[in-house]
């Protein structure tokens, strides 16, 4: 959802530079941006400050005299590093208390903008906002495709229809595994010559594997089973993707492929994935979005009452379009 972001600075400083410092398990997403030119790990731990680590980063990227700074994340020590680093131009949404760490502050809450406009607003000056950023759009690279697909005993044209179980945020995103199941037999009797593998990272293995139990298919399980980069060129190469909302949707999207986007206690309204060839399963309850983590009513009707038999019709038209429509 950033880098339409990172297509607007691009259009605003054709000849500039523009590195991306980003956590390890995203950095080779943004490696997959066209306009980026080097991403730079930064430090990984979740909630803890570091201050030794990005103490040394700052010193470290010192001597680059980056112009400028776009802060993506709200959080004050997001801030911490390009302050350090003495970034003169720091720009960034409100967020948490971080007046003097961000110098060039935008106002806005997440909730109120959808996150690819909300992220895009950083391109503009104060007051004015990014109305019509562009979809997001990541780079194909045919032999990183071939060579993913390779190590994974996958032909370059055979088909592959991927399957997304996971969903980081919680179980009030994650549709069950038994419809995914119910799905994965549904494509299997359909696409008899597709390979159909589970994606996603170590942590959503045992989903995979219920799913692939559950199904009664020969269905590859690919989770944790492939670097990052590798996952990403296997979703660019894909010929159908199912997935919760999550990442691996967004990927999905910013590549282009013929995807179903299943939503449960979020709302498509906010992340949708923003492609031509996407489809969206929501029931929209009256209850939705509730954005929890898990259900507060305790029966997840969003997404139990999803049929597989729906998601399917959506990825087959999904499918057909790309079959119908030259790729962009
Ligand atoms: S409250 Fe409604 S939208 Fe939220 S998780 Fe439960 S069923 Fe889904």
């Amino acid at each position: 959802m950033a880098q339409p972001l990172m297509a607007l600075i691009r259009r605003q400083a054709p000849e500039g530079r523009i590195d991306v410092l980003a956590p390890p398990h995203v950095g080779p997403v943004f490696a997959a941006m066209a306009e980026v030119d080097e991403v730079i790990e930064a430090p990984n731990q979740h909630g803890k400050l570091q201050w030794r680590e990005r103490w040394q980063l700052a010193r470290r990227l010192r001597p680059s005299h980056y112009d400028r700074c776009y802060v993506l994340p709200n959080s004050a020590k997001s801030a911490l590093v390009p302050f350090l680093a003495g970034i003169p131009e720091r720009i960034g949404h409100h967020g948490e208390a971080r007046y003097w760490l961000i110098n060039r502050r935008r106002v806005s809450g997440p909730r109120e903008r959808p996150m690819v406009e909300f992220y895009a607003d950083l391109a503009f000056e104060p007051g004015r906002e990014a109305d019509q950023a562009p979809d997001p759009l990541l780079a194909r690279d045919a032999s990183r495709e071939r060579a993913a697909r390779e190590r994974q005993g996958l032909h370059a044209n055979e088909p592959l229809i991927l399957l997304c179980p996971g969903a980081e945020y919680g179980p009030a995103k994650r549709w069950p595994t038994r419809h995914f199941a119910a799905l994965a037999s549904l494509a299997a009797m359909e696409w008899p010559e597709a390979t159909i593998a589970l994606i996603g990272s170590a942590k959503e293995r045992a989903l995979a594997t219920e799913i692939a139990a559950l199904s009664g298919q020969d269905l590859r399980n690919l989770c944790g089973e492939t670097p990052l980069a590798d996952a990403l060129a296997l979703i660019a190469s894909a010929q159908g993707v199912v997935s919760n909302d999550s990442g691996m949707m967004h990927v999905a999207a910013a590549y282009r492929r013929p995807l179903v986007a299943v939503f449960g206690s979020s709302d498509p309204r906010h992340t949708p994935p923003r492609s031509p060839r996407a489809r969206i399963e929501w029931l929209h309850l009256e209850c939705s979005p509730c954005f929890e983590r898990t259900c507060p009513l305790g029966h997840t009707h969003c997404l139990n009452k999803l049929a597989p038999v729906s998601v399917f019709d959506s990825l087959k038209k999904a499918m057909r379009l790309e079959t119908e429509r030259p790729s962009r």
